[in-house]
């Protein structure tokens, strides 16, 4: 971290902020210039609040040149992290789909669904149970009931289940859940994120609407930093000036997450397209960018679903899908 400054910053001054940061275990390479003086931090500045040293009168500027996050960093961790569920693996040359619908609407509806997304290839199933929906007035789940129907599907199948939290207060009701997942609207709410941090349950990550890749990041830094280190990322669409889809599939947030970190990534294409015409392409194009897997809404009747249907492809459909994503994963594993 580099911090500039101010022409004429009184020296006692400039001692004691450079006491502060010695007192952070941080050590000051100062450089003056003819018209900058700056200090160079060295050491572990993640815990460095910009925004306080900006509010010292002698402080210019601040600078990070390295990343805000640790343990999702792939400089301190090269390797691939292989995140592993009920002997299904995601991340580290495994690739893994979640499918199933956007909301669980009954038991048969469940268990047709997953048997349909189980025998099409799909490695787990999954179904949300508790719905962050725009409208109060929107179907709002089946809530606790949702997710003992996914359990009965889980038994029937032998698929692992995800499924949606959205509350700290529900942690207990998720105790068997296979894998968390943080939506896109509770991406930045930290004080969920640090509770599932202390779970040993995988953590599937969406990204905010409107996030950056570093808020991404850091958001998955919040699960890790408490010791939970099976994070999976989930890029989803991001909100952009185009109406004519839901979300724009910022598919550039594929190769650039994982050249920063270690944990695998995967691609929905269902929400980030709001079309089911459109998952496939999308789809295709999440695997030539190097994602791990892929997460795909799919209902039995999605003319009726109760939430998501313009986007949800039937079984048959992904079944379509199915076949030429595995092809794909083959071909560019061969390149
Ligand atoms: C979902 O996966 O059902 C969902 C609500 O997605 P997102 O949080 O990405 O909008
Ligand atoms: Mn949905």
């Amino acid at each position: 971290m580099i911090v500039i400054l101010k022409p004429g910053a009184p020296e006692q001054d400039v001692r004691a902020l450079c006491g502060q940061f010695q007192a952070q275990g941080l050590s000051i390479h100062e450089s003056t210039g003819e018209h900058t003086r700056l200090l160079g931090l060295i050491g572990d500045t993640s815990r460095v609040d910009v925004d306080s040293v900006l509010a010292s009168p002698i402080v210019e500027a601040v600078r990070r040149v390295s990343e805000p996050y640790k343990k999702a960093n792939r400089k301190f961790h090269p390797a691939d992290t292989v995140v592993e569920v009920a002997g299904r693996k995601i991340g580290g040359g495994h690739f893994a789909v979640m499918a199933g619908p956007c909301s669980v609407e009954s038991e048969a509806q469940i268990v047709e669904v997953a048997r349909g997304v189980q025998a099409a290839g799909a490695a787990f199933l999954r179904g949300g149970a508790f719905k962050p929906r725009t409208s109060p007035y929107s179907f709002q789940g089946m809530r606790a009931e949702g997710l003992a129907l996914l359990r009965r599907a889980r038994a029937a199948t032998g698929l692992p289940i995800v499924t949606e939290i959205m509350n700290t207060e529900h942690i207990p009701l998720f105790s068997d859940v296979d894998m968390i997942q943080v939506g896109a609207r509770n991406m930045q709410n930290f004080e969920l994120l640090k509770e599932l941090g202390r779970l040993k349950t995988p953590i599937l990550l969406k990204r905010g609407l409107s996030s950056t890749i570093e808020e991404f990041l850091m958001s998955a830094e919040y699960i890790m930093s408490e010791g939970n280190e099976n994070v999976i990322l989930c890029e989803r669409g991001i909100r952009t000036f185009e109406p004519s889809t839901r979300n724009t599939l910022d598919i550039s947030a594929v190769p650039m997450l994982k050249s920063k970190t270690h944990l695998p990534v995967i691609v929905d294409p269902s929400h980030a397209a709001g079309i089911a015409w459109m998952v496939e392409p999308l789809a295709l194009a999440a695997v030539a960018a190097g994602a791990d897997g892929l997460m795909i809404e799919v209902h039995n009747d999605p003319a009726h679903a109760k939430s998501d249907g313009a986007q949800s492809l039937t079984p048959a459909q992904f079944a379509g899908v199915m076949d030429k994503v595995r092809k794909s994963v083959e071909f560019f594993r061969g390149l």
